[in-house]
C-alpha cells in the first residue's frame, strides 16, 4: 500500500527528516526502520516486516506531529519506542 501524500518514499526514508517533521520521533523510527531493511534477519519476515510497517507508521506520525509535538491523534500502539 501507498499513500501518495507522504512526504517520503516509506521503502526509503530519508535520514534526516522532513521539513516540519518531529526530528526526535523520527530519528527514533528511522533507526528502526533501518535495522530491518532491506531484508529483515532479525523478525525472518519477508519485507516489510511487522516492526518496519510499525516503522513506518511511526515515520508518518513523525510528519503529522510536526516540529512542535503537538498532535491530535497518538499511535494506537501507544509505544514510543518497539523492541529491536
Ligand atoms: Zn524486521
Amino acid at each position: 500500500m501507498t499513500d501518495a501524500s507522504l512526504p517520503f518514499d516509506p521503502d526509503d526514508p530519508p535520514q534526516h527528516a522532513p521539513a516540519g517533521a518531529n526530528e526526535a520521533v523520527w530519528d527514533v523510527a528511522y533507526q528502526v526502520h533501518q535495522t530491518h531493511r532491506p531484508r529483515c534477519v532479525c523478525c525472518g519476515q519477508p519485507w516489510p516486516c511487522e516492526r518496519a510497517r510499525l516503522a513506518a507508521g511511526q515515520l508518518r506520525y513523525a510528519c503529522r506531529l510536526g516540529s512542535t509535538g503537538l498532535a491530535d491523534d497518538a499511535p494506537a500502539s501507544g509505544q514510543s519506542e518497539p523492541g529491536l
